[in-house]
């Protein structure tokens, strides 16, 4: 069984409302789930199947899910992307599930695509885009690891600005383009102070010797300059976490020369975008890759592929990253309502999923086997019920 260290920082925002209020704990979860694009039904139905078999095991909380419509299709039919009431139901939830979004067919008049997934990150502000990058036993890296090195760093993403800022509001004429990278104060503060804490649950748990490295591009861009300057004065609220920088360009070297090295990255959402997908490729896989989008109130779970329209309606998509995912959420859950079954389940969920990859009979095409997407799922399930 692989130790890992906890994904997300415990205790980091709203934690036990129950002790502040001497309220009941909470113990019945409002679930919004996008269904989404392409594989997204695919690989959602499995999942909320896997959720329901942990949450089955004590009756100590429960989940009801609600299917809010939005993504691409949603569009195409009623040329809405993500509907008030979506929204709607996704604010007034306990969190958010969400498979993928898009189709590469279907688009704005501005040619760009349908992607509701960063409208919540910016409507819910959240901040915090939380890729873990570890590889599963039994999973392959493409890499191979010198003998006693792993691969196990978080990277976090900022998720509600940078060079997304003027998504959907750049400027296009016939002889130029442009679009506008925004970094605040506030949000920094925010994302930095999160990195740090979930460096510090690292250490506390054993996994890492607590490291937290800013990259950025502050050796051209000022407003680079300025991100790792506020990193700086955050890093001062955490004296027992060691606080470095790197240039985003050699550390998209480094990930792929030592990935060992690192142990949590927090970066610009842009080079985040482009660096997580490294992260995924070095875990074996889009597949494997599972996120969370966090702010101080609201939560988004989701792997990091895409709808893979290629392999859409065939049911061979690989359902771990989303399962992974979802074990996330139980993991953020848990802590943010002290709720530490929750957070075991969290472990048990992941173990399992560990051990399936491990046992090589289970495998999606995209990891070498010829598995359905049903039946990785199930086998995730006779583990936790095991
Ligand atoms: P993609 O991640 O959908 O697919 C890239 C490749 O990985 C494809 O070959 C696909 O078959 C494979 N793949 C991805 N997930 C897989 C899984 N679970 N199992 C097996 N194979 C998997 O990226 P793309 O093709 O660039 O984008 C397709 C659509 O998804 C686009 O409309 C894009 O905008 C959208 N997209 C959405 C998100 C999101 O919702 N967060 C992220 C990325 C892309």
């Amino acid at each position: 069984m692989a130790l890992r260290a906890g994904l997300l920082p415990a205790g980091f925002q709203g934690a036990d409302i129950s002790a502040e209020t001497g309220e009941i704990m909470k113990s019945d979860f409002r679930i919004t789930v996008f269904e989404g694009d392409g594989i997204g039904p695919e690989i959602m139905a499995p999942t909320l199947d896997v959720l329901k078999s942990v949450q089955g095991n004590g009756g100590e909380y429960s989940f009801s899910f609600e299917t809010a419509p939005a993504g691409a299709a949603h569009y195409a039919k009623t040329g809405e992307s993500l509907p008030s009431s979506s929204l709607e139901a996704a604010r007034n939830s306990d969190a958010i599930l969400l498979s993928a979004m898009g189709l590469p067919d279907v688009r704005y008049d501005d040619g760009t695509e349908i992607s509701p997934q960063i409208e919540l990150r910016k409507a819910l502000n959240l901040y915090a885009g939380v890729r873990p990058v570890t590889v599963s036993p039994g999973a392959t890296s493409p890499l191979t690891l010198p003998e006693g090195k792993k691969i196990d760093l978080v990277l976090i993403r900022e998720s509600t600005e940078g060079l997304f800022y003027t998504q959907g509001r750049g400027e296009v004429s016939d002889a130029e383009a442009r679009e506008t990278l925004r970094i605040t104060r506030d949000v920094s503060e925010k994302l930095f102070d999160f990195a740090f804490s979930l460096a510090a649950q690292r250490k506390s748990d054993g996994c890492s010797m607590g490291t937290v490295t800013c990259v950025d591009k502050a050796n051209v861009f000022r407003a680079f300059a300025f991100f790792r300057e506020i990193f700086y004065e955050r890093a001062k609220r955490f004296p027992d976490i060691k606080a470095e920088h790197a240039y985003v360009d050699a550390t998209a070297l480094w990930m792929v020369q030592k990935p060992w090295e690192f142990d949590v990255l927090v970066t610009e959402n842009m080079f985040g975008d482009i660096l997580s997908d490294l992260g995924a490729g070095l875990m074996g896989g889009l597949g494997l890759a599972p996120s969370a989008d966090i702010g101080d109130e609201q939560a988004v779970f989701q792997p990091c592929h895409g709808s893979a329209p290629d392999i859409a309606g065939m049911g061979i998509a690989n359902p771990f990253a989303m399962i992974l995912s979802a074990g996330m959420m139980l993991e953020w859950l848990g802590h943010r309502h002290e709720n530490p079954r929750m957070i075991d389940d969290a472990k048990r969920l992941r173990t399992a999923v560990d051990a399936v990859l491990g046992e090589n009979r289970y495998l999606t095409r995209d990891l070498g086997g010829n598995s359905d997407t049903n039946s990785c799922a199930e086998a995730v399930i006779a583990k936790l019920v095991a």
